[in-house]
């Protein structure tokens, strides 16, 4: 290893940041190549609306937030796990705290502080930034390719590679997914971008959305098929946004593409029993407005009672039986989800079977993948963070294991990917 030469990281989220503190950490020379000017940008993003680092529940739950990939996380967590990260951050000088929900968050420090720590610790140990290099691929002799700014194209052989260009949600902060047909034209199979922890499409009539748009439907528990999520939904213009929505948008995204119905159902007042919500409304309202009613029997105001004249019938709005049940059970008709653009996080991307269990890639030895661009999914609550860390650490592992399987005669194996 001491003979070695640098290594290339490109991207700069904090897949390939955590990349780049691993292999610096390990004595390489590290270059780190990022298509924007600046470093971080979705995770200065994500600090703008509380920085949720990572959850505090323990590891068989954590994995089980992958789904179909929990089996694949359990493993990939047990190198780098929540509280390897929180032990880093405070290697770092950043305390975190665990929130009363179990989300972790940093304690009186802000995202940009993080990144900025960060970047300086990289930069001490000798990690070389170059900005405005956007990765395009391999030359023929297996060397990486970036296009500065300039127009030039950069050819920079390295002894490995590892990638860690995001998904393609946001892509104002540099995730454009823009790197797929680079892998697709080596023979990397990619699952096609979808949206995940996304907003929900509802066909809202011209009354309901300027009257609405932009409040908040409290405390509300949201039901589709066997899942469910409660707190807060916001109407918007376009439908519906906040953490309950992204917690099944994953389920609904998947029916939409079927083209199967989607059954999602609100209980708008998830404290009162449909028993008790029966026998409140059964007392005759005589000359009393039903929005009067409503709010004096059962505190349902604002736009929860706008929700159900939007979508009930008068003849269930009139009927106290029918109307208990639709306050307990609305359907939604939802028409779409939100575009791939606004999403929070995608999936789709490098699939597991095209990786080993270093992430490296089976067509291009030398490759490593992390973050955002593999195909996974998780919800909101710090998985997707922990996600990007843990994958970009372990890929790092996988880079360092493969350096030192090579030949010491070849202390300079470029990737052989022709
Ligand atoms: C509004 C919002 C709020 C969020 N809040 C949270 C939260 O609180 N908690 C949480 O866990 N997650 C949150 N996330 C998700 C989290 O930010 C991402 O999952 C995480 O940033 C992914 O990290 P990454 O390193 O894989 O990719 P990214 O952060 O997307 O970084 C990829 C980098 O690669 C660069 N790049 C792309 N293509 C190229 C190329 N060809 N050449 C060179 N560079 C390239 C990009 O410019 C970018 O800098 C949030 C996301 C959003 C949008």
């Amino acid at each position: 290893m001491k003979n070695a030469t640098r290594v290339v990281v490109a991207g700069c989220g904090p897949a390939g940041l955590m990349a780049a503190t691993v292999l610096s950490e390990a004595g390489l020379p590290v270059h780190i190549f990022e298509a924007m000017g600046s470093a971080g940008r979705k995770f200065l993003v994500a600090g703008r609306s509380g920085l949720n680092l990572t959850h505090s529940e323990k590891a068989g739950d954590f994995a089980a937030r992958y789904g179909d990939n929990a089996e694949i996380f359990k493993n990939l967590l047990a190198v780098f796990s929540p509280d390897d990260l929180r032990a880093w951050l405070r290697g770092l000088g950043v305390e975190t705290y665990v929130g009363t929900s179990g989300r972790v968050f940093p304690k009186d420090t802000k995202a940009p502080d993080i990144l900025k720590v960060w970047l300086e610790t990289l930069g001490r140990r000798g990690v070389v930034f170059h900005y405005h290099h956007r990765w395009q691929g391999f030359a023929e002799t297996g060397a990486p390719l970036f296009l500065a700014e300039n127009g030039a194209l950069l050819e920079f052989p390295a002894m490995a590679v590892l990638l860690a260009l995001g998904g393609a949600s946001w892509p104002q902060t540099g995730s454009d997914g823009s790197w797929t047909s680079f892998l697709a034209a080596r023979g990397v199979h990619l699952a096609p971008f979808r949206p995940a922890n996304c907003g929900l499409e509802v066909a809202w009539s011209e009354h309901f959305r300027a009257q609405f748009s932009g409040k908040p439907l409290k405390n509300l528990l949201l039901r589709c098929g066997d899942r469910q999520a409660t707190g807060d939904v916001m109407v918007t213009d376009h439908g519906l946004e906040g953490g309950p929505v992204y917690a099944l948008s994953g389920i609904i995204r998947d029916l939409l593409e079927k083209g199967a119905p989607v059954p999602l159902f609100l209980d708008l007042k998830r404290d009162l029993s449909l028993e008790l919500l029966r026998e409140k409304l059964a007392h005759p309202r005589g000359k009393e407005s039903l929005v009067n009613f409503l709010r004096k029997a059962i505190h349902l105001t604002g736009p929860a009672y706008s929700l159900l004249r939007e979508i009930c019938s008068q003849e269930e709005l009139k009927n106290p039986a029918v109307l208990a049940g639709k306050i307990k059970n609305l359907p939604v008709p939802i028409i779409n989800t939100r575009p791939l653009a606004e999403a929070i996080s995608s999936a789709g991307g490098v699939t597991f079977p095209e990786v080993n269990a270093d992430l490296m890639l089976h067509q291009l030895p030398g490759v490593f993948v992390a973050g955002e661009m593999l195909d996974w999914e998780a919800p909101t609550g710090g998985y997707l963070l922990q996600g990007a860390f843990t994958t970009g650490y372990r890929a790092a592992q996988g880079l360092l294991r493969w350096l030192r399987q090579s030949t010491p005669q070849s202390p300079h194996p470029s990737p052989r990917h022709s």
